[in-house]
């Protein structure tokens, strides 16, 4: 890995225009479970059905009860981790620009990046479904499920569903943002959820080097990433940190 983390340094200095694209990979070592891998919720039910917006209008206090809360006690208490640390480090070096993020966990805001494209939405808040009223999700009772809103309407997360369309605006920043880089580091995500893992396609067509953080291999690795540093997210930035810092 040392090699690796030298040239990755070594990258990272030379770009210009450097994104960075992340996952709920980087998100573990704050507690909160992936989807996907070890410790996945995957593990225990399918994902992609119960946190499909199907699932949720058939049954709301259903997917309340088996992802929704869950969700908000994790979130409610985690707090960013090295690697989360180590982008707004890299932020406030000058190096690091964007991040392109499919987490709805605020844990990019909360380590002191200030450019942020939220792909998938967020969950600091609850939007009503009848008169689209909003509740921040700290606020929210959920003594009883789904939680509703003072019109008597049902409450959300204010973030995307697998089935869902991208928010417009996030989608237009996230290509342009892929478009203009000359590097993207992708950073714990399996880059199968759709169409976020097209983020670095569009990068390395337009001709960025894509470098991945994982500690497994993904279906962009030896195909779209020009490397894969395999290992933790906050193991591997610190490093990459203390190389740069030299
Ligand atoms: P995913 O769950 O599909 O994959 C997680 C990836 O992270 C795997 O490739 C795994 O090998 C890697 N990983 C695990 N631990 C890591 C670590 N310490 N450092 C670096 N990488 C690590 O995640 P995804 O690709 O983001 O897709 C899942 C979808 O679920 C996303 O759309 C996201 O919106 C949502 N989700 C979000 C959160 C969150 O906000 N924290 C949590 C779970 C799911
Ligand atoms: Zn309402």
């Amino acid at each position: 890995m040392d090699e690796l983390i030298k040239k990755a340094a070594a990258d990272l200095a030379a770009a210009r225009n450097v994104v960075a694209l992340t996952g709920a990979g980087i998100s573990t070592e704050s507690g909160i479970p992936p989807f996907r891998g070890k410790g996945g919720l995957w593990e225990r039910f399918d994902p992609m059905e119960i946190a499909h917006i199907d699932a949720f209008m058939r049954d709301p206090a259903r997917v309340w009860n088996l992802l929704v809360k869950e969700m908000k006690t994790i979130v409610d208490s985690a707090s960013p981790n090295d690697g989360h640390k180590g982008l707004a480090r890299l932020e406030a070096r000058g190096i690091l620009k964007t991040i392109i993020t499919q987490n709805i966990d605020g844990l990019h805001q909360a380590a002191g990046n200030t450019d942020v494209i939220e792909f998938h939405g967020n969950f600091a808040w609850q939007r009503c479904m009848d008169c689209s009223r909003k509740y921040q999700t700290s606020q929210v009772d959920i003594s009883e499920v789904p939680p509703r809103c003072s019109c008597g309407g049902i409450l959300r997360p204010d973030a995307v569903f697998f089935g869902e369309i991208i928010p417009p605006e996030a989608m237009r920043r996230s290509r342009q943002a892929a478009a203009d880089c000359d590097l993207m580091l992708v950073v714990g995500t399996s880059a199968v959820v759709q169409p976020a893992a097209l983020m670095p396609v569009f990068a390395k067509e337009a001709g960025a080097k894509i470098v991945e953080i994982n500690p497994e291999k993904t279906p962009l690795t030896g195909q779209i990433s020009d490397y894969l540093i395999r290992g933790n997210a906050g193991e591997v930035m610190n490093r990459i940190l203390q190389q740069l810092e030299k």
